[in-house]
């Protein structure tokens, strides 16, 4: 089909076993395209330790998460491999000819000969608010963690959703702009924010600029809705809150931003005929082959005697698919082993010499 691109290998997830995958197939002259729900690389390391040193990376005594994940963008640059961020790869089906098709959230197409998941404990997803009648209007007038670029502020009520720091953040900055006006709705008037930024909200507050309100959605109001013979959700004009003091809150709201943090979910990976064994897919610690012929897993999403959830084995792992993979592809012919320090071949891929 047209748009959709094809490359040799997809790796779903871009954690540290993934950016070393697209290293490791680039020295075996395999071009790789790399999916992440989050909006640049790095997996667990980049959302839950970017500032933290790390001591166990070989031949680096210390690092920081923000660190390790830039020196690993840096390795694999040489390859180029496609990047696509802020989508979940939400399909993978076999094609007749051999290969995949490999669908994500935001309409991206690759076809691939393999696929590397890289899981590691799951897409890093926006919390989103438990309330369905919101779901229709994501993307128009519901957002999650920020607004999109160019949207108009002018006179429209903003709600942000939730009580961290990056709520607290969103709430400010957004105090600040033309809106008319500003609510903070977090479900009850502790904030997990340092002391700082809760004395700015307050005083932000206390200046009028930004309405602050415990409770929690219970419903949306529409206009413009349809007699129902057609699929039209209508605009969303407002919710109901039920406060802290239990009662009903009528709140104007032409745009919703939920900042409620992020959460891992495997989610689609379960239904791509993949055998799962307790969340985590089961390989052949030789070649990282799933039951599924074609389908290789690395990192922390694998399973098999004596695995060890830590960067390092998921280098390693990454290196034995990359072989298993470039065998498969050459039907069945294992490339030959090469080391950097003097293949001049190598050195041309990395574009050193
Ligand atoms: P992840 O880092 O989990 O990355 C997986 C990526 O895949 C994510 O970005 C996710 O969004 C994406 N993804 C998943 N499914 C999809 C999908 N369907 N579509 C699109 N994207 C998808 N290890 C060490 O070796 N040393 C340490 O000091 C160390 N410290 C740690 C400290 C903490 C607090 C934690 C939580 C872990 C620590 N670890 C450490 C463990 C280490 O972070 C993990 O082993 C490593 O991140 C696993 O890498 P990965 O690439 O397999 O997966």
């Amino acid at each position: 089909l047209p748009g959709t691109i094809v490359t040799d290998v997809v790796i779903v997830g871009a954690g540290p076993a993934g950016l070393y995958q697209v290293f490791q197939l680039g020295l075996l002259e395999l071009r790789a395209e790399l999916v992440d729900a989050l909006p640049g690389p790095g997996g667990q390391v980049r959302e839950l330790y970017a500032d933290k040193p790390i001591y166990d990376i070989p031949a680096l005594p210390l690092c920081t998460g923000h660190g390790l994940v830039e020196a690993l963008v840096r390795q694999m640059q040489p390859f180029r491999p496609g990047q696509h961020w802020n989508q979940q790869v939400t399909e993978v089906q076999p094609l007749d000819e051999g290969g995949f098709l490999v669908l994500t959230s935001a309409g991206t197409r690759l076809q691939a000969r393999a696929v590397v998941i890289a899981a590691g404990v799951g897409a890093f997803l926006p919390r989103r608010l438990a309330v369905a009648a919101l779901m229709p209007h994501e993307h128009t007038q519901v957002f999650h963690l920020e607004l999109p670029d160019g949207l108009t502020l002018a006179g429209r009520h903003l709600v942000i959703a939730g009580g961290d720091e990056m709520a607290l953040q969103q709430a400010l900055q957004l105090s600040r702009s033309d809106a008319a006006s500003v609510t903070l709705l977090h479900r009850r008037s502790v904030y997990t924010a340092s002391d700082t930024q809760v004395a700015q909200v307050q005083a932000a507050a206390a200046a009028g600029r930004l309405r602050l309100l415990a409770g929690q959605i219970t419903g949306v109001r529409t206009s413009g809705e349809s007699d129902g013979s057609t699929s039209e959700v209508g605009t969303l004009t407002a919710v109901s809150v039920l406060d802290a003091q239990g009662e009903d809150v009528h709140l104007p709201l032409d745009l919703l931003l939920v900042c409620q943090g992020l959460h891992a979910r495997l989610g689609p990976l379960a239904d791509w005929g993949l055998a799962l064994e307790r969340k985590h897919l089961p390989v052949d610690p030789a070649t990282m082959a799933t039951n599924v012929p074609g389908i290789h897993a690395i990192g922390d999403v694998v399973s098999y005697p004596g695995k060890k959830k830590l960067i390092l084995c998921g280098f390693h792992e990454a290196t034995m698919a990359a072989f298993a993979i470039a065998t498969h592809c050459r039907g069945g012919q294992a490339p030959l082993l090469q080391y950097t320090s003097s293949s001049s071949r190598l050195q041309q891929l990395l574009g050193v010499t």
